[in-house]
């Protein structure tokens, strides 16, 4: 999945630092990330965009987000919007997941939090400016003092079995046309577990008993954390399918299933579970 990049280690505690040439920066016009253009998409360095304007590392505008490895992810303050200079271009998140493991989950997670921080320039409770905060990982209003963190939403995905049947879907706004599994923000006020049971009852009108935690992984394509398990279907098996939400709801048999890479994304971690007849282990 995407936080598994061993041997390379992810350090996200909170530290205000300076860059060195060779770290990573982000720059981000409030929707996409400036990459530079190839083959294979890659996250620009400090060096790189400082040599291209002509400037040095003492010019350089923008503050630590966190490392992997000895090579830290910078956000970039110089610019609000800038015009991407030849070879390079605004991409979405999306672009991350072909990049190296440590560039997919080090830039999508950047962007993640150069997203928040260009939702929360201003206080949302007095409408001050925001300044960042000097002891942790935040936004601080400097005249109410509301302080604001980063935004993870919960989201739960299951793997909604039926003897050697899997429940699969296809959500309207997924680009890949390829079958996946139910899920869908938690709502306030419910636990992970009434979160599945209600995803599972609105968008494919089924009940589900024996739900069973899998595992979990950071999403930062959607803002969120998902939480995945499994569960059985409880009772009658036709499928009321939600068409607001998906466009294809079906029981498919295990025969049936293609592998799926689980190097990214539990979704299929939790369909290969399935497909391997439940041998595959959340953290494998
Ligand atoms: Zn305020």
């Amino acid at each position: 999945m995407i936080h598994e990049i061993l041997p390379h280690k992810l350090n996200n505690e909170f530290k205000i630092c300076d860059p060195k040439l060779t770290d990573y920066v982000i720059r981000y016009d409030g929707a996409k990330t400036l990459l530079k253009k190839g083959a294979t998409n890659t996250i620009p360095r400090v060096g790189e965009l400082l040599e291209l304007e002509g400037k040095s590392l003492a010019d350089f505008e923008g503050h630590y987000l966190f490392s992997i490895d000895e090579t830290a992810f910078f956000l970039d303050d110089s610019v609000t919007c800038g015009d991407a200079p030849a070879g390079y271009e605004y991409m979405v998140s999306r672009t991350f997941r072909n990049m190296s493991p440590v560039e997919r989950l080090g830039g999508a997670t950047a962007a993640h939090l150069a997203h928040w921080e260009s939702l929360n320039r201003f206080c949302g409770r007095c409408g001050r400016e925001m300044a960042r905060g000097e002891k942790e990982r935040s936004m601080v209003c400097p005249k109410c003092g509301n302080v604001v963190y980063p935004r993870i939403s919960p989201v739960v995905i299951v793997a909604v079995h039926n003897g050697d049947k899997l429940l699969m879907a296809h959500n309207i706004d997924n680009p890949n046309p390829r079958l996946f599994l139910i899920s869908g923000f938690v709502e306030i006020g419910e636990s992970l577990e009434q979160a599945v049971h209600r995803e599972v009852l609105e968008e494919a009108g089924l009940r589900v008993k024996n739900v069973r935690y899998f595992g979990s992984q950071p999403w930062p394509f959607s803002d969120s954390l998902i939480a995945g398990f499994t569960a059985e279907l409880d009772g009658n098996d036709t499928i009321h399918m939600q068409e607001a939400e998906l466009s294809e709801a079906m029981w498919v048999r295990r025969k049936d299933i293609p592998e799926y890479e689980t190097d990214v994304s539990i979704s299929c971690c939790l369909i290969e579970n399935f497909r391997r007849g439940f041998t595959l282990d959340s953290d494998a």
